[in-house]
């Protein structure tokens, strides 16, 4: 585990959101209390196949759609890809397509400084979660230039609080009405579901920049984890996803579990992605020599130059 000295980020000095705890609190009692206890009575396993469908679909919408997609423009995706990653994004019920693409960039541009908003330098528990009690930093536009000019992510923006209602609590309560089960569909589908989601992409942030092996030198804090390849089907090579952020693939070799990477390749025989990109090891070698950060000036004019790494100098080259 590493060893990171805790300074607090400056969001933390701004007020709490009581409004988000108290979210973040109701929904874990429904779905890790009530939600259990219902199963213990009304035990039904249509409900429970249908919790764990939606569970996938969301998972890989932010694997290969909020991520991929999205925050890093790692290929071009169909506008019914689109559309789908948009819906099932709702139904993450974190923030729109469009913050949660910012708050990525800023996680990647300004990695483990106070700029990026889950930066592990501030902690384990900062980067899993505390960091979304606290307001963060307003959006940026020239950063978010490529999303604003497209209008199902715009959508998706204006409309993200009644698509998420619609797509975390209202579909799996209609669905399991069919079965006579709309109670289950809510409590099981929706809300206990919906924590596990809510964990499992926060691990991303706090144990993939924690726990496991650094391959490419102390050049930052993302880790190589195999415990999150078991838990999170994938984003385990979180090293080598931050030095090759445009990179479509998480898990390069043939044996790494990368379910975001298997689904865009599904997607792209079926015509709905394409233009994959993919970075090599060379280029992540020469890049680190070059001590800046990989991508992106393609993605903001004066990125490169504005960002220039503070995690890969040269006292910290490998
Ligand atoms: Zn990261
Ligand atoms: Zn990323």
């Amino acid at each position: 585990m590493a060893a990171h000295p805790k300074r607090a980020h400056p969001n933390a000095a701004l007020p709490i959101q009581w409004e988000v705890v108290a979210w973040f609190a109701f929904v874990h009692f429904v779905g890790l209390v009530m939600a259990p206890l219902y199963l213990g009575m009304h035990y039904r396993w249509p409900t429970v196949a249908l919790a764990i469908v939606l569970f996938m679909l969301a998972h890989l919408t932010v694997s290969a759609g909020m991520h991929r997609l999205y925050a890093h423009r790692s290929y071009r995706a169909s506008k019914p890809l689109e559309l789908f990653f948009l819906l099932f994004g709702a139904a993450t019920f974190q923030v729109s397509m469009l913050v949660w693409a910012y708050q990525h960039r800023m996680h990647h541009w300004r990695s483990d400084t106070d700029e990026d908003p889950y930066s592990i330098v501030h902690g384990f528990w900062w980067a899993h979660f505390l960091w979304i009690l606290h307001p963060s930093k307003q959006q940026e536009p020239e950063k978010l230039k490529d999303l604003l000019a497209n209008p199902l992510v715009v959508w998706q923006h204006q409309y993200y609080f009644r698509l998420s209602i619609l797509m975390t609590f209202v579909l799996p309560t209609c669905i399991a009405a069919l079965w006579g089960d709309a109670i289950g569909g809510l409590l099981v589908a929706g809300f206990m579901r919906l924590v596990f989601q809510y964990h499992l992409t926060w691990c991303i942030n706090s144990v993939a920049h924690t726990f496991g092996h650094r391959h490419y030198g102390p050049a930052g804090s993302a880790r190589f984890s195999t415990y999150l390849a078991l838990v999170v089907m994938g984003e385990h090579n979180h090293e080598r996803h931050h030095l090759a952020e445009r990179d479509y693939r998480v898990g390069i070799k043939w044996y790494h579990i990368d379910l975001g990477r298997w689904f865009i390749e599904l997607c792209a025989r079926l015509n709905l992605a394409h233009d994959l990109k993919t970075v090599s090891e060379e280029e992540i070698r020469l890049r680190i020599r070059a001590q800046r950060k990989p991508d992106r000036a393609e993605l903001w004019p004066g990125a490169a130059r504005e960002t220039r790494a503070p995690v890969l100098n040269a006292a910290t080259e490998p």
